[in-house]
């Protein structure tokens, strides 16, 4: 690299206007810049001022805020006036002004407003009368706020952590607005205008070979939704309300009969339908049940039914300290033995610092999960069943031969059946109707990651959305992180 040549660098002296002025250019304390607002004339000093901006009835807290108010108008002859009006064609007149609060880039802790007299005209046409108001230019379309402020926002917006009250915390305007803001950057970004005149989503642009479909709980109620990714790139296809397989039909016309044909294989939850409405139509499509959801089937309806059971049995047995000591261990039941393993790594560490000031003592690392474990294990024939088949799943759906795999399935659905309780057969039943869709795992090499990840991605958004009713854009938000 060649040393910068400062001297060519240097703007010439006769342009630099480096000669010190003898009277001062603005008063003490004045800062005179060019804002880059279009069309922006300052018409006063700015004042400070206690007012609400946009009283929203909402805002309990009756608290005042500060603002900075600058006093403007449109500059002469900057603005696209209208001369006609939109209506009938006749000529407007001006007809008074009006003033308009626009929010801008806050300085500091206060909000700043720019106070524009506005001009109002009216049609000249006495059948007519139609008011029309002037074109603020330094205004965005949408809201009250600046074009600087607005891309401000979508700045903020574009870091994944932060929350929408944050924004508005920062940018000193409602989280309203910047819900309003994210929204229609989405819609942009993800729909499209349809031949009919409506919104509708983009379809893919890329041929998508692995997909994954999956549900989730909408709310707090009985709502579900259904969610389609891409397996390769983790990218959220589609979100859909419900989880019949008229989702799974929907999307299949959405995408097309080309993009469809793309699909090898699908993956999907052993429990649910979707993947009968896949092969009803794309019967050359390989349904996959990954590890994930089998791992959860697993500890849903049958660990967390087996602690239960054994509950109910020590507390009929008047055994009441051995059934409160099993009541706390379904963690430790439902963990890898991995995790427990991991936790236990950090005995004798620090886990929450404690406090001398507020009397708070720290917390160490130091019961041993896995001894509790293998103590459970070791006193109850079930649970050491569960461990057992819990290795062995792990292990099948580490293999790519699919003879391996097939002797470990047909072995966990034997020891499933000996154990004669009800829970193991339901798992034994359901592995061996689904048997075929299980080995598919060992020749697709089908991760469960971006299964598992996406989960995770939901219960995010769900709380970063929180407070917002409003499911299409919960689902464009879901959509957009999985992008990221
Ligand atoms: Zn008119």
């Amino acid at each position: 690299m060649p040393a910068t040549n400062y001297k060519q660098m240097t703007i010439p002296m006769e342009d630099h206007k480096t000669t010190p002025t003898v009277a001062p250019f603005a008063p003490p304390g004045v800062m005179i810049f060019n804002c880059g607002l279009p069309a922006f004339q300052q018409t006063g000093e700015a004042y400070e001022a206690f007012r609400e901006f946009n009283s929203q009835k909402k805002d309990k807290s009756g608290a005042k805020r500060k603002m900075l108010v600058f006093p403007c108008k449109v500059a002469d002859n900057m603005g696209l006036q209208p001369v006609f009006c939109p209506i009938c064609g006749a000529f407007l007149k001006k007809n008074g002004t009006t003033q308009i609060d626009v929010l801008h880039i806050p300085f500091g802790t206060s909000r700043t407003v720019l106070r524009a007299d506005r001009q109002q005209y009216q049609c000249t046409n006495p059948e007519c009368r139609h008011k029309v108001s002037e074109e603020i230019p330094f205004k965005i379309d949408a809201h009250k706020v600046t074009q600087q402020l607005e891309n401000l926002i979508k700045d903020l917006l574009g870091m994944s952590t932060i929350t929408l009250k944050d924004i508005a915390t920062i940018t000193k305007t409602d989280k309203g607005i910047i819900k309003d803001i994210d929204k229609k950057r989405l819609l942009e970004q993800y729909t499209e205008q349809g031949e009919d005149g409506k919104r509708k989503m983009k379809p893919p642009t890329v041929y998508s070979p692995f997909i994954g479909i999956d549900e989730f709980l909408l709310h707090k109620g009985h709502q579900y939704a259904t969610i389609i990714i891409d397996l390769t790139t983790g990218h959220v296809l589609q979100v859909a309300r419900g989880k019949k397989k008229d989702v799974v039909y929907k999307f299949m016309d959405w995408v097309g009969k080309d993009w469809m044909k793309h699909v090898k294989a699908v993956a999907c939850d052993m429990n649910t339908d979707y993947c009968e409405a896949f092969q009803e139509r794309y019967p050359d499509i390989k349904v996959v049940f990954d590890y994930f959801h089998i791992i959860k089937n697993f500890n849903e309806k049958v660990v967390s039914e087996v602690r239960k059971d054994e509950y109910r049995r020590l507390i009929a047995e008047g055994r009441v300290d051995e059934a409160k000591h099993l009541k706390g261990a379904k963690y430790i039941l439902m963990s890898s033995r991995e995790s427990l393993e991991a936790h236990d790594a950090l005995m004798g560490q620090v886990i929450k610092p404690g406090s001398q000031l507020f009397d708070i003592p720290e917390v160490k690392v130091k019961k041993a999960l896995t001894e509790i474990y293998d103590k459970l294990i070791s006193e109850n024939k079930l649970f050491l069943t569960i461990d057992m088949i819990k290795e062995e799943l792990k292990e099948a759906f580490t293999t790519t031969d699919a003879d391996v795999m097939k002797k470990m399935i047909g072995h966990i659905i034997a020891v499933c059946y000996a154990t004669g309780n009800s829970h193991f057969k339901w798992f034994g039943n359901m592995l061996k109707n689904h048997r075929s869709g299980i080995l598919t795992h060992a020749e697709s090499h089908l991760s469960s990651g971006k299964v598992e990840g996406t989960n995770r991605l939901i219960k995010t958004i769900r709380w970063q959305a929180y407070g917002f009713k409003d499911d299409e854009y919960f689902f464009l938000k879901i959509m957009d992180a999985s992008r990221r």
